[in-house]
């Protein structure tokens, strides 16, 4: 079966197994191949077509950089629309820095806007209706990253958010998956937490926890009572804000981007300000220094 996975501009086609992705590549299409990719696409087998807009609003995905907008949504799914495709899956994330209610409202609006753009089309599928799937997962804030300064939002705020979610879909046509949050939360636990995790996986082990990573195998009860019993508090990994200057237990670990930068990018987040992927310009995060060189050299036509 093949899928489609598309962030319309300058994304490369890659190939996997069975499914095809559009991902952001170095080597960028421009418009015009993108659109003729796309047209090739479509005229093959239409089991479906997935975007990841990963946030509701523009707004906030100039927050975490993400270069896709509706008119792109737009203009890809008016092609697949016309060729046949029927059936549209949205992936987001909830609970991204600075998100608001109006973020998430904005995930049902994109939804709606995607039903309507098939039904206004005059070359859709012929007596066949559209099924757009919403699917949402939690915000994990990770090491390494411009939010690894942020808290993760709490179970309560998150699942305030599920359903408000709920609330703002008015359609039939769009159905919503979203991710359990406590699997989330001992990821975000684990994804900034310290040597003083250790004897708490050792102990959870013992109690039974070997294969959390699957669902029906996910020991939550057990994980929180192994936290309390070992005096550990989980929230203080992922839900407290790090301070900007804070020494954190992977400062010590160098991996070519500088601190500084992960605070500019910070920064730029919260003010909504956009980077350029680094083919079109360096943004100086320090990762050329492990070739010694620049990433790229920019006197060739790059996008
Ligand atoms: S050094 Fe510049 S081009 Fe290289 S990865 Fe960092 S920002 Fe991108």
């Amino acid at each position: 079966m093949y899928e489609t996975i598309l962030s319309p501009v300058n994304y490369g086609g890659l190939q996997l197994k069975n499914r095809i992705i559009f991902a952001p590549t170095t080597f960028g299409l421009s418009d015009e191949e993108y659109l003729a990719e796309m047209e090739r696409l479509a005229k093959g087998r239409k089991s479906g077509l997935t975007f990841a807009p990963e946030a509701g609003t523009q707004r906030l995905r100039d927050v975490i950089n993400k270069n896709v907008t509706w008119d792109e949504i737009e203009k890809t799914c008016t092609i697949a629309f016309n060729a046949g495709y029927t059936s549209v899956k949205l992936y987001f994330m909830m609970g991204l820095p600075t998100e608001t209610m109006e973020d998430i409202e904005g995930i049902a609006e994109t939804a709606q806007k995607v039903v309507d753009l098939y039904y206004s089309n005059p070359r859709h599928a012929k007596g066949r209706g559209v099924q757009v799937t919403i699917s949402c997962a939690c915000f994990v804030p990770k090491p390494h990253t411009p939010f690894q300064f942020v808290p993760m939002d709490t179970a309560e705020t998150l699942q305030a958010k599920q359903k408000h979610l709920l609330e703002s879909v008015h359609s039939r046509k769009i159905k919503v998956n979203y991710h359990d949050s406590t699997t989330s939360f001992l990821e975000g636990v684990f994804a900034k937490g310290d040597r003083r995790l250790a004897p708490v996986i050792v102990e959870a082990y013992k109690r039974g926890c070997y294969f959390d990573g699957w669902e029906e195998c996910f020991k939550y009860d057990t994980w929180m009572q192994t936290f309390a019993d070992l005096g550990i508090d989980p929230a203080f990994y992922c839900q407290r804000p790090i301070a900007l200057d804070e020494v954190t237990p992977w400062s010590h670990m160098d991996y070519g981007i500088t601190h500084e930068y992960l605070v500019r990018e910070y920064n730029k987040a919260l003010a909504a300000q956009t980077t350029p992927p680094c083919n079109r310009a360096c943004n100086a995060c320090g990762a050329n220094h492990l070739l010694g060189g620049p990433c790229f050299d920019y006197s060739q036509n790059l996008v």
